[in-house]
This record gives C-alpha cells, sequence and structure tokens, in this order.
C-alpha cells in the first residue's frame, strides 16, 4: 500500500533552523509508519515558544504519534523533528550531522515533558515522591531544594496538603494533578498533554483542566495537547490543529476553528464531538 520506503535516511537540513529563537517545535516532511500503515505523511508544521497549540480530530487520525515522537518514545521514518533548534533524531559531531546518540537523546528529553492519560504515578511513592525522584537523579537536584520545588508545584495544583499521601489515598483528579506538578519539577520547555481527562470521573474535569488553564497563562511553557475537551481547547489554545488522516487540513485561532470551520471534514467531526 505505501510508496515510502521506510528504510531512506531522513533529508536532513546542514543547519538547524536558524529562526530557531522563534521556533520551539518544528515538524519537516515528517513520515512515521507501522508496517504497511502510513499514520504520518510529510508532516510539516511548527509550534512559536510559549503557544498552546491543540491538536484535534479522528481517532488513528496520528495525534498521539505526534507527541510520541517528540518524546523519542517512536523514531521518525523521513523528515526531521526540532525542539528549540536540537534535532530530535540527529546531533552534529563538528559540522556535520549525524544520528543522535543516547547522551543526545538524553540532553534533549530533559526539555520536554509529558502529562499520559493513565497518570502513571509510582504507586510504592509518597506524592513528594513521586515529583522529587527525577529532578534528583536526572537532574542532580539536592534533595532539599527538589522537595521546595515540589511543595510550590503541590500548592499551584491545590494539593499542598498531600506531600505524604500514596497515590491510592488520592481521586483520580489529584493523581492527575500530581502527575501535572512531577512533568513541571523538571522545568521543562515544552508540555505534551495527551488525552489527559480522559480516564477521570466528569466531576473531577474541570479542576484538572483549570490547573493547566492557569499554568499555561502563568508561565512560558509550550503547550502541545490532545483533546477531546472540545470547550477546554477553545479557552485555553492559541492555535487548533485539525489532522484526518496524518495531515494537517486546518490551522486556525479556535474562534475561527471552532466557528467557521473551512473544512467540511472539520464540520463533520466538530458536529460528532461537541
Ligand atoms: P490518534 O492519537 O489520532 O487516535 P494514533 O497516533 O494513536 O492516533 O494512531 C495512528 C495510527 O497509528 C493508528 O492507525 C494506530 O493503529 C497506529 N499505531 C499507533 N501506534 C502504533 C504501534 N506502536 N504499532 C502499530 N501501529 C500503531
Amino acid at each position: 500500500m505505501s510508496s515510502i520506503d521506510a528504510t531512506e535516511e531522513p533529508e536532513v537540513g546542514a543547519e538547524a533552523t536558524d529562526d530557531s529563537a522563534n521556533v520551539m517545535i518544528q515538524f519537516d516532511g515528517v513520515v512515521k509508519q507501522f508496517g504497511d500503515n502510513v499514520v504520518l505523511r510529510e508532516l510539516d508544521f511548527s509550534v512559536s515558544p510559549g503557544e498552546f497549540v491543540t491538536l484535534i480530530g479522528p481517532s488513528g487520525s496520528g495525534k498521539t504519534t505526534i507527541l510520541r515522537l517528540l518524546m523519542t518514545l517512536e523514531k521518525v521514518n523521513g523528515g526531521t523533528i526540532q525542539v528549540d533548534g536540537e534535532y530530535l533524531s540527529h546531533m552534529y559531531r563538528g559540522d556535520k550531522l549525524v544520528p543522535a546518540d543516547e547522551k543526545h537523546l538524553t540532553k534533549v528529553r530533559k526539555r520536554i515533558g509529558m502529562v499520559f492519560q493513565q497518570f502513571n504515578l509510582f504507586p510504592n511513592m509518597n506524592v513528594l515522591q513521586n515529583i522529587t525522584e527525577a529532578p534528583i537523579r536526572v537532574l542532580g537536584l539536592p534533595k532539599s531544594d527538589a522537595e521546595e520545588r515540589a511543595k510550590d508545584l503541590l500548592d499551584m495544583v491545590g494539593l499542598g496538603e498531600k506531600v505524604t499521601a500514596h497515590p491510592t489515598q488520592l481521586s483520580g483528579g489529584q493523581q492527575q494533578r500530581v502527575a501535572i506538578a512531577r512533568a513541571l519539577a523538571m522545568r521543562p520547555d515544552v508540555l505534551l498533554l495527551d488525552e489527559v481527562t480522559s480516564a477521570l470521573d466528569p466531576e473531577l474535569v474541570a479542576g484538572v483542566l483549570n490547573v493547566l488553564k492557569e499554568i499555561a497563562s502563568t508561565t512560558d511553557i509550550t503547550f502541545l495537547c490532545v483533546t477531546h475537551e472540545m470547550g477546554f481547547a477553545k479557552d485555553v489554545s492559541d492555535r487548533v490543529l485539525m489532522f484526518d488522516q496524518g495531515q494537517i487540513i486546518e490551522d486556525a485561532s479556535p474562534d475561527k476553528l471552532f466557528t467557521e470551520p473551512e473544512h467540511e471534514r472539520t464540520r463533520e467531526f466538530l458536529h460528532a464531538v461537541i
């Protein structure tokens, strides 16, 4: 079915984008396929520093794959991805671009946080330990500094009283707010949100979305968000990208996209989910 050669080397430019100061995330001709299933077809898009961009579109259109590529949980089959001017899959050795080694990947990964649908907290650690583990182990932060940072973040997500609680003692919404604090404790430049409210009881959704809204409006973190919460997307996004079959079919402000979408496919999708 596919005409794209999975073994082809990605085409990479000699230089990282020179206007990287204005671009935090850059996809250039990104191809991703699983076997014959071409999930992303020469995808190009960019996200500016501090922007909140939401990806919407039918199930299977490739949205989660984009987040997984950014987390380096998957590799591209073609094209390149840059985060703040650094290639994800390549690195410079002198002025030559070569495949990234583990050290380079670890460096780039530190700048990107992700919050998942399932909160994935460490069940054997309390709330404070969940948040301080990576800053201590990965960033080398002294324990007292990591704890101070964690407590500030817990206050920010409204869980200042839960420092010593264990995940099982918390509601799903509280666990998700701990997961958000844990991601923020790494001071990421980019925060990826993958259906972060899908596993929550309806009455807990608003608490999590309000916390995210607050973070988006008070920090300069760049957000890339996959959600079915169209009200939230409309409220918080600077830009919404509508995906269909691995391509962006509409890229617009939420006001434009939700009220006067240009494409029939977008209208159908919004009609089905709103
Ligand atoms: P969305 O997030 O828009 O629902 P996904 O990115 O999860 O879409 O999936 C896009 C397509 O890629 C689907 O057809 C899915 O079955 C396929 N896919 C995703 N991950 C894998 C994988 N690890 N192995 C095989 N196919 C996958």
